[in-house]
């Protein structure tokens, strides 16, 4: 039995402990090879030969069709929200972005270093409550791409649709991917940070689609061209070895798992166990629109907020870790990604429950 706490970060996030089982077991002598897969040249046959093994999972547990590239690269997402428009938005172009909360702005105020940025539609007015229907959206003709970000993960904004555009669409799926089915051939190009239902910082993986490789301009740099990653599996210059093994032990869990149909249906109570917890309660609250409501990230706020330091206290003791909000909005948020199963939901609900019961 081992007597490891619920992780509840954000990111990096909890990891599967059967997978840190086994990467713990293979890390002095990797299969039988005398040295750590960390201490492999990243061009040798046993090492290529993992993250070939790595993609190919990701690629079966996503359905992704052969006319796309998968690239684990460096930088987080946040360096994508550069080599986005360095490699996609020509210098007298325009692109689309949808603003739904921090990290899509964060996106968009780093586009506009690059080129021209059109805001097709925000969540504000909505007081980030909800994700503005497509109908309202005001998509420009002829746009390079259009960028969205499928889960907020600080505000815990989530969209359950994928939008439909004549431009291909960009997704920051870093807090969303592998957390149930995507249909990949709906987007140009899906990126995620590797920390939070991958594998550990240090990797991101980009999903395009092969005519989007070749447009970058002429002053992207190399190490930021999707093209020169593409044609150099990822290898252009020496990649992060250990995120990438490590990422493809996940994958394998995964695939043990049932995949991310299974995945669908264990976040599915897990979320639905929590907002339905939260919702009957008058002491927490989450104001989103229950469609709109994120499945891996959920913040909550407790009645009065001088508890809060209480509420964190008590759950840190419980081994109910990482509770507290972003610190751009305070407040709770339960990250509760693949790695995290039903029993890490009862145990909070419950603690919930009691600190009500104490405080309410
Ligand atoms: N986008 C989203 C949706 C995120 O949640 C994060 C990180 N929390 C980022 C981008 C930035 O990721 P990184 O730290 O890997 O740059």
């Amino acid at each position: 039995m081992s007597n490891r706490a619920f992780n509840f970060c954000a990111g990096p996030a909890a990891l599967p402990e059967a997978v840190l089982q086994r990467a713990q077991a293979e890390l002095l002598d990797w299969h039988g090879k005398g040295l750590s897969i960390m201490e492999m040249s990243h061009r040798s046959d046993d090492y290529v030969a993992v993250a070939e093994k790595a993609e190919q999972d990701l690629r079966d547990l996503l359905s992704i069709p052969s006319n796309y590239k998968v690239l684990f690269l460096q930088g987080g997402a946040s360096q994508q929200f550069a080599e986005i428009p360095l490699n996609l938005l020509p210098e007298n172009g325009t692109a689309d972005y949808i603003e739904t909360g921090i990290w899509s702005k964060k996106a968009i105020d780093e586009a506009r270093r690059y080129g021209n940025v059109n805001i097709a539609a925000s969540a504000k007015p909505l007081d980030y409550l909800d994700i503005p229907a497509q109908s309202e959206w005001s998509l420009t003709p002829g746009a390079a791409y259009v960028h969205y970000a499928s889960n907020e993960t600080i505000g815990g904004l989530e969209f359950d649709w994928i939008p439909q555009t004549d431009a291909p669409l960009v997704v920051d799926m870093s807090s969303d991917i592998l957390s149930r089915p995507c249909d990949v051939s709906k987007f140009g190009m899906i990126y995620a940070g590797a920390q939070k239902n991958i594998g550990p910082s240090g990797l991101v993986v980009v999903i395009i689609r092969e005519d989007l490789l070749g447009r970058a301009r002429a002053s992207c740099p190399t190490m930021l061209n999707y093209k020169v990653a593409a044609d150099n599996g990822s290898m252009y210059n020496t990649p992060a070895t250990y995120s990438w093994y490590l990422s493809g032990l996940v994958f394998e869990w995964l695939k043990e798992q049932g995949g991310v149909a299974a995945m669908e249906q264990r976040n599915r109570a897990k979320k639905d166990r929590l907002y339905s917890f939260i919702d009957a309660s008058a002491f927490y609250s989450n104001p989103i629109k229950p469609s709109a409501r994120s499945w891996m990230n959920v913040p909550f706020r407790l009645a009065d907020e001088r508890l809060d330091k209480a509420f964190l206290a008590g759950a840190d003791a419980r081994g109910l870790l990482n509770l507290k909000g972003h610190r751009s909005v305070g407040g709770m948020r339960a990250s509760i990604y693949n790695a995290l199963g039903q029993d890490a939901i009862e145990a909070l609900v419950s603690y919930m429950a009691e600190f009500e019961k104490e405080n309410g």
